[in-house]
């Protein structure tokens, strides 16, 4: 099975969407390794969970958790993106507010499209990627676009 870094941002707006997403989903996302911002990750990692009558935590201590998105945690996801470290980024953005780190959240979305991650904003996206059967094919990889190798190898004068 292939290594797969799978990030996970929700602003407070869209936290408990992530979290319903994620309990829908736990069984395959404990397979995989996880990365959060502070308050999304702690949300993750306090998941209760139950399963034939038995109430369970299955994220606890399963979770990397960054600093809290306006204080930098976003930007530590853009930042793995670049250097490659992560597969998959599910961004629950609230659509309705302006962020106080907008900026933020701009060079996150902006790095995930430039990098050519696979990246979800909604649960449907989200449901679909998780499942799709290329997350696992060893013949799969991440292309990245010839403009990043043209602006690596550009020639200034
Ligand atoms: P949080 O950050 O998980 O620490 O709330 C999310 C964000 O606003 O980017």
């Amino acid at each position: 099975m292939k290594d797969i870094n799978i990030a996970l941002v929700a602003h407070d707006g869209r936290k408990q969407e992530l979290l319903q997403w994620v309990k829908f989903n736990y069984k395959m996302l404990t397979t995989y390794k996880l990365y959060a911002t502070g308050t999304t990750g702690k949300l993750i990692s306090d998941l209760v969970i139950e399963e034939e009558g038995r109430l369970t935590k299955p994220f606890k201590g399963k979770v990397t958790r960054l600093l809290s998105g306006p204080l930098g945690g976003d930007q530590q996801i853009g930042a793995m993106i670049a250097e490659g470290r992560i597969n998959m980024l599910v961004f629950f953005c609230d659509n309705l507010i302006v962020q106080g780190h907008q900026n933020d959240v701009s060079a996150l979305t902006r790095l995930a499209a430039l990098y050519n991650i696979a990246f979800a904003t909604n649960r449907t996206t989200a449901d679909m990627l998780l499942t799709s059967t290329l997350i696992d094919d060893p013949d799969y990889s991440i292309q990245l676009p010839g403009c990043i190798d043209s602006y690596v190898n550009r020639a200034l004068e």
